[in-house]
């Protein structure tokens, strides 16, 4: 009989813990998940649900030849001026695996559409998971229970246990069920993999500013604990400053749809996917968009083009064009409403002009919203009568869009310079969207083997991170790499939490 409780302990429940639960697992050892809320998936649910991948079936029966080497040579080109702040060497990792993570997400029973384009990709490479991102948690916890892996929800994990102050880590303690404080010890590794501090107002103060500290983020339990728990091994955290947000994002809707609520069994993915290759488009695209409703976040392309935002007094109070959210945060509530006419509404009909990403579909219109977001989606013939269905005050509103129109400086809002005015019927405005935090960048220093390092670069013995906790400088700029990452890094971490020898001390 063992000493230890377990051979490998996973902290977290989101992408990167199902993925290294499973590989440990894979090699026959003894797994226990620990997860704070009280179901899995964290932010890896919350998402759009994209993967950037090469290699994959879907890109070869379409005749695409990809490469990862092509990959990683384009995620440079997402970067811009932060390239200088971002860890290629690490994203080379990401891309060298993420054809094998792919073909194992397959594996599991999780079906995607795709691949979409996304340029400065020179290929298309941005597949969809069906239906949802719901789909991740729910199949792959399925697959690490058929392979054993003890998950345990309501269990937060609050301190590792090393075996001598400087020693290796052998384990963690944790508050289940909101019980008393527990030890739970690991004969091989620990692996960190509990997300990002979107959540975490210390961290956000720490490494963003007060005001990022008092905005809401999506994920509320991610808190940042494992970044706080490697930086207490000894790990720097890397590009902790490298916060996305605040962003609007459309609030989601109070009821979801019915097609929303079905299980993401593979029998209606498959079905959905066989009808997404075979089946008119224009049959489909309502079916697939009664799910446009996790909490998408509006392109910044339709400010330029004409689009302006007001907030729920119905008055402007930014520069659009300019870090939009970071005003809105401190507006009530935080939250605003976009308000366009009928001539930026044609535009945004149709790639490449969109209004937000969207699950299972990559993109959605006006027209999306206007079928699927019966709650957030208002048009009328005047300004008067949009403002009763935005429940704002039209008298506000009028006075706000006469200003806007004629040139002038607005209070908190310069003049609209060479943006087109908003004067052609119907009128049109969507929302509220809230400002959130979505995910922050800053992740422990880690080597190519996901072992955690400090800062001498020398790895923690028996800690490894993953996901968000170990994203060791990458900024993950485009869609689809922070999924990518988080199950690529979870694997890798799995498997050499599971081979971990520990030195004699
Ligand atoms: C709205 C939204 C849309 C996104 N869309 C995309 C997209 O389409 N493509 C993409 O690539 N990326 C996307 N992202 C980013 C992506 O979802 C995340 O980067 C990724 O899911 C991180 O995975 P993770 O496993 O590291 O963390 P998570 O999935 O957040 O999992 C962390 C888990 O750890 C748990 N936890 C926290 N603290 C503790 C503790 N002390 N003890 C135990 N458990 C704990 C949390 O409850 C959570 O379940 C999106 C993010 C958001 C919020």
């Amino acid at each position: 009989m063992s000493a230890f409780d377990t051979d490998v302990i996973v902290v977290g429940g989101g992408g990167a813990a199902l993925a290294a639960a499973s590989a440990a697992a894979q090699m026959g050892r003894r797994v226990i998940l620990l997860e704070k809320s009280p179901q899995l998936g964290g932010s890896t649910a919350w998402s759009v649900g994209s993967v950037s991948a090469t290699q994959t079936p879907h890109q070869k029966k379409l005749g695409i030849e990809d490469h990862p080497d092509y990959h990683w040579e384009d995620m440079k080109l997402f970067s811009g001026p932060l390239a200088s702040r971002d860890n290629f060497d690490l994203a080379r990792v990401l891309a060298d695996n993420t054809p094998k993570m792919f073909e194992w997400l397959l594996s599991t029973g999780l079906e995607f559409i795709g691949p979409l384009p996304e340029p400065p990709h020179r290929l298309a490479r941005m597949h969809n998971v069906l239906p949802n991102s719901r789909a991740f948690p729910y199949l792959l916890g399925r697959h690490c229970r058929s392979l054993g892996v003890e998950i345990r929800l309501n269990s937060a994990v609050s301190g590792l246990i090393r075996q001598t102050p400087q020693g290796a880590v052998i384990g963690v303690t944790v508050k289940s069920n909101n019980g008393p404080t527990q030890k739970l010890t690991a004969r091989l590794g620990v692996v960190l993999a509990c997300g990002d501090y979107s959540g975490g107002r210390e961290l956000k103060a720490q490494y963003g500013s007060e005001l990022i500290a008092a905005v809401d983020a999506i994920n509320v339990y991610n808190t940042g604990d494992g970044i706080r728990m490697g930086m207490d091994c000894g790990s720097p955290i890397l590009n902790g400053d490298h916060i996305r947000g605040p962003i609007l994002r459309f609030i989601p809707p109070k009821k979801a749809h019915w097609v929303q609520q079905l299980p993401p069994l593979p029998v209606i993915t498959r079905l959905m996917h066989w009808g997404f290759d075979r089946l008119p488009k224009k049959w489909l695209r309502p079916l697939l968009l009664s799910y446009l409703t996790t909490a998408l976040a509006p392109e910044k392309a339709i400010y330029d083009s004409g689009a302006i935002l007001v907030d729920l007094d119905g008055l402007r109070f930014t520069n659009e064009c300019d870090l939009p959210a970071r005003r809105a945060a401190i507006r009530p509530q935080g939250m605003a409403h976009m308000v366009f006419d009928h001539t930026v509404a044609e535009k945004y009909q149709a790639w490449p002009h969109y209004i937000s990403t969207a699950p299972s579909v990559g993109y959605a219109y006006v027209n999306d919203y206007r079928r699927n977001r019966k709650d957030i989606f208002h048009c009328a013939p005047t300004i008067r009568e949009l403002a009763h269905q935005m429940n704002v005050s039209a008298g506000a509103l009028e006075a706000t869009i006469h200003a806007y129109n004629s040139g002038e400086d607005q209070a908190e809002a310069p003049a609209r310079g060479l943006r087109p005015p908003i004067i052609t019927p119907p009128f049109y405005a969507l929302g509220p969207a809230k400002a959130y935090i979505i995910f922050t960048n800053g992740g422990l220093k880690v080597s190519h083997q996901l072992e955690v390092l400090n800062d001498k670069n020398v790895p923690i013995p028996g800690l490894y991170a993953a996901g968000a906790n170990g994203q060791g400088g990458m900024l993950l700029e485009g869609h689809g790499h922070h999924l990518g990452w988080a199950f690529v890094s979870g694997r890798i971490a799995g498997r050499q939490a599971a081979l971990f020898e520990r030195p004699s001390e």
